[in-house]
């Protein structure tokens, strides 16, 4: 039942990209890391970005994804010292957004970070006010299109144990 939900949800999520009618970036995009399931709500936030990603100047609007468990994440963090930043930070210049897989803890975390780093990129800029504004736009799309699994919206902290 519990695996059902989540294929039911992984087509919904898949439908709901390839209901765009313009050219995606999805060729322009590489993903390393994360469960298919992250990597799917990533490709799909970042397809939300398309538009604006093909306004910016210049040809190559490439860009890399990674998502790394979360002591990975904590000692690439240092060695870029982000140290500003918990779960999520972008590299403009190698055009790479890195993300704990906290991020994927719930929805609202997801929704929070990753529509924040593709603000950096689509107004190429290390200001997080900049970031945001655009960030802003980008969430809210992304709400309306991205399905997550169901388990994204309704975490299980402390699942309950099933009684006879
Ligand atoms: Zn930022």
């Amino acid at each position: 039942m519990r695996s059902w939900g989540w294929r039911q949800m992984l087509l919904v999520l898949v439908s709901c990209c390839s209901l765009f009618t313009r050219p995606l970036t999805a060729q322009s995009l590489t993903l390393i890391g994360g469960t298919p399931i992250q990597q799917q709500l990533s490709a799909c936030i970042e397809h939300v970005a398309a538009g604006e990603f093909d306004r910016l100047p210049g040809e190559d609007h490439t860009m890399t994804i990674v998502i790394l468990e979360h002591e990975k994440f904590l000692r690439v963090k240092s060695s870029f010292q982000a140290n500003r930043t918990r779960l999520a930070f972008s590299n403009l210049a190698i055009r790479r957004m890195y993300l704990s897989s906290k991020v994927f803890q719930d929805f609202d975390s997801v929704l929070r970070c990753i529509p924040h780093e593709l603000g950096h990129f689509v107004t190429q800029s290390p200001y997080e006010g900049d970031a945001e504004l655009a960030a802003a736009r980008i969430r809210i799309r992304a709400r309306e299109v991205c399905i997550p699994p169901i388990e994204l919206l309704h975490p299980v902290h402390f699942p309950n144990p099933v009684r006879p």
